[in-house]
């Protein structure tokens, strides 16, 4: 029988990672949440809404109905790729510069509510591993198994940091570093869908496992 598989945690824990190896080992619908409020925030970055400088929620919530969000799978990689609008903006969603205006736009309420709606159309039928902030406390309260994923501040600015330089991002890890702790305070202290554990989450901090580890303990919690 099908589950639905919600995986929560802090930035950079390796959720996606994991979420994507379980999918494809179960042959379930992997969504990235993340990347769908990455994508708002491009698109409100483009439209002049939303910069370091200035955050203009209102002006943004007008435009939200033109906000067109898809995931299109990708033979290649064999994952799905974010499409805005109907542009490929997988690379572009990525960088740091996304990362340090994402919680900001991802606080508005307005926002929240169109893309849970839409995650919950998605995961309609069953047999879905969706990660992000929420997806255990509101997206998918029901769903049959919940993570919380968690590792240390420092362990996780190193895995973002790797991440960035080798696609070549010219980065500092102290820019990293205080951008996931930024991140981290934001999305636990908004005042819509906080991030916190649902009660009734398995943890499993990751500072010290392996992929392989994680990837044994979280199948072993599937099939009980
Ligand atoms: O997972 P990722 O780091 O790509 O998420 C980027 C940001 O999007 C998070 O820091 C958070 O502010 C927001 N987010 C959210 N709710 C989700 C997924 C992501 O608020 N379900």
């Amino acid at each position: 029988k099908k589950i639905t598989i919600a995986i929560d945690g802090f930035s950079s824990t390796g959720k996606s990672t994991i979420a994507k190896e379980i999918a494809k080992s179960l042959g379930y619908v992997y969504v990235d949440t993340g990347a769908m409020y990455r994508a708002v925030t491009l698109f409100a970055m483009n439209s002049g809404m939303v910069s370091p400088e200035l955050t203009n929620s209102l002006g943004l919530i007008k435009l939200l109905p033109q906000v067109k969000l898809q995931f299109k799978f990708n033979e290649e990689k064999g994952a799905a790729d974010m499409y805005l609008n109907d542009i490929n903006v997988e690379d572009k969603i990525r960088t740091l510069e996304v990362s340090n205006l994402v919680s900001v736009v991802a606080a508005i309420p307005e926002v929240r509510y169109k893309l849970v709606e839409q995650q919950r159309e998605m995961g309609k039928e069953k047999g879905i591993v969706m990660d992000g902030r929420d997806i255990g406390t509101v997206v998918f309260p029901d769903a049959e198994l919940k993570l919380f994923m968690t590792a240390s501040a420092e362990v996780r600015a190193e895995r973002r940091y790797k991440e960035l330089t080798e696609k070549g991002e010219a980065v500092d890890f102290d820019a990293v570093l205080s951008n996931i702790q930024q991140r981290d305070h934001i999305d636990s202290t908004r005042e819509d869908s906080p991030l916190v554990k649902a009660e009734d989450a398995v943890e499993i901090d990751n500072s010290y496992m392996s992929r392989e580890e994680q990837f044994a303990r979280i199948l072993s919690l599937v099939h009980i």
